[in-house]
């Protein structure tokens, strides 16, 4: 046993009690991300870390960060920590300053550990595409299936105890996706709730900084940290900071209204999975939760997907065109300053990462605009204020959080099914409103994890949050990672 296995409330209380101290769990968190066999890590701060953690002398009280190991998606920015968000182009870039929440973290005492891999720049899902190759999924000995993504090094991390938590971003699910593949606890509050100055940006209107825990207290915990007012981010709310750890139990599931939305549940196919969820959701009732079943409108959620990509292509675009070799990024040689971005962007960007550039830009030429980019603009806007028209009547969305648990590495989907379009794409339906939308761990099947997903009203991280951890109650899941997941199994058997 290590303290790293333990939630943050506990590693806490070990420090006060001199169990342990942050340099000991710095020096047990390196020799796990140094154990790492998922290919997790871009960067591991060794020296920074163990630098940091012998500074760290004086346990405070009322703050339950101090001292504790986290890690970074590699798309915040890191003072003097190279930061390239898995990809070529940004190889060798170290910033000249630290994002909101690293700040907030640092002034926690939290203790910055590493920086972990991604699909490059944020786009994807599978956790296969950024330069350093796949990364894998910890609970996946065969290597087969996979991690997910984009936030694919921080999931494998965290399932492996590395840290007891670890931030990510999420645009369209990439946090909250690979939580439901690695039992983890996958959250994304409310668009506005958490400062973005400092993570690159793929798509900012749809862009969230969010985190893996393995308790839904712990992700209370950290959203108090690192949530509130930012001067460097107009998008930011100009709100105190939260409450939510201590709030954590205001709310209970009686009386609690849960929506569940037909169309989702009907493409949801893995019939082991559902029949357990159908019965989970008998006992939520038995707990007095009311539960809704609501008709969507199925062509609204079909379009999720096609609205996400137009949307989040364009945005891309325009927001990494400033990856040319001149102003950012690994130069290439060139007679003039359009070779030089053409060579630059050429040897830097993957394929999927062109493909998507290519996207973007056809979809916000002059002549396509209208047609396609604006078009999307309004799709998004009809899917919202149907999901809003839903939520005024109801508290808590619960949805599974993925089709199925993981899939193969080279398994690949109908992409016109009901399957595909819904049940894989529907978690966008909460950047795209910005709600707030937490995925929590559900089951195993074939000895792999699969999670469901809640989410609440904007600026409701409160309610959401109490009303996951009863349900974090009544599944049993909680604290689970790689190390100990057998006995979480064997006492369902
Ligand atoms: N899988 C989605 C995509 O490929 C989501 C990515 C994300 O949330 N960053 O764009």
């Amino acid at each position: 046993m290590s303290y790293l296995d333990l939630s943050i409330k506990d590693i806490h209380q070990a420090l006060l009690d001199k169990k342990t101290t942050p340099l000991e769990l710095t020096k047990e968190a390196l020799l796990r991300a140094h154990a790492d066999t998922c290919n997790s890590f871009e960067y591991i701060c060794e020296n920074e870390a163990l630098e940091f953690a012998k500074t760290l002398n004086d346990v405070e009280k009322d703050n339950l960060l101090y001292g504790i190991p986290y890690l970074l998606k590699d798309n915040f920015s890191t003072k003097d920590i190279p930061s390239c968000a898995s990809s070529n182009i940004l190889n060798g870039y170290i910033p000249i300053f630290d994002a909101t929440v690293v700040k907030k973290l640092k002034d926690k005492k939290a203790i910055l550990i590493g920086k972990t891999t991604m699909d490059e720049l944020a786009m994807g899902g599978s956790g296969t595409t950024g330069h350093k190759g796949i990364t894998y999924n910890p609970y996946d000995i065969s290597k087969t299936r996979l991690c997910g993504g984009s936030s694919c090094g921080s999931a494998a991390a965290v399932a492996q105890a590395v840290t007891p938590f670890a931030l990510g971003s999420d645009t369209g699910d990439s946090v909250r996706k690979p939580a439901s593949f690695n039992s983890l606890v996958g959250f994304k509050p409310t668009w506005g709730r958490i400062s973005r100055f400092g993570l690159f940006p793929f798509a900012p209107s749809l862009d969230h900084v969010a985190y893996f825990t393995r308790s839904v207290e712990d992700a209370a915990i950290v959203l108090d940290a690192i949530s509130g007012r930012d001067k460097s981010d107009s998008t930011c709310f100009d709100m105190d900071s939260t409450n939510s750890y201590e709030n954590l139990n205001k709310y209970n599931l009686n009386g609690c209204k849960i929506v569940i939305l037909n169309e989702i549940m009907d493409s949801f196919k893995d019939e082991q999975l559902k029949n357990k969820l159908n019965n989970f959701i008998e006992l939520l009732k038995s707990r007095g939760a009311i539960i809704n079943y609501v008709d969507f409108n199925k062509s609204l959620l079909e379009a999720i997907f096609p609205t996400y990509f137009v949307i989040s292509c364009a945005e891309a675009t325009s927001n990494n065109a400033n990856l040319d070799g001149i102003k950012f990024g690994d130069r290439k040689d060139g007679n003039t300053y359009q070779e030089v971005m053409i060579n630059t962007r050429t040897a830097g960007f993957s394929e999927l990462i062109k493909r998507r550039f290519v996207i973007g830009s056809f979809v916000l030429m002059s002549e396509n605009r209208e047609e396609l980019f604006i078009r999307a603009q309004k799709a998004r806007r009809l899917i919202v204020n149907r999901l809003n028209e839903i939520m005024k009547d109801n508290d808590i969305l619960l949805t599974p959080a993925a089709p199925s648990i993981s899939p193969k590495i080279k398994e690949s989907s109908d992409k016109l099914s009901d399957t595909y379009l819904i049940a894989d794409n529907h978690l966008a339906l909460e950047n795209f409103s910005g709600m707030p939308s937490i995925t929590i761990p559900f089951a195993f099947k074939d000895d792999m994890p699969f999670g469901i997903n809640l989410s609440s009203k904007i600026l409701q991280e409160d309610l959401l949050l109490s009303i996951s951890s009863k349900f974090e109650e009544l599944i049993g899941l909680k604290g689970v990672s790689v190390r100990n997941y057998k006995e979480y199994l064997k006492e369902e058997k």
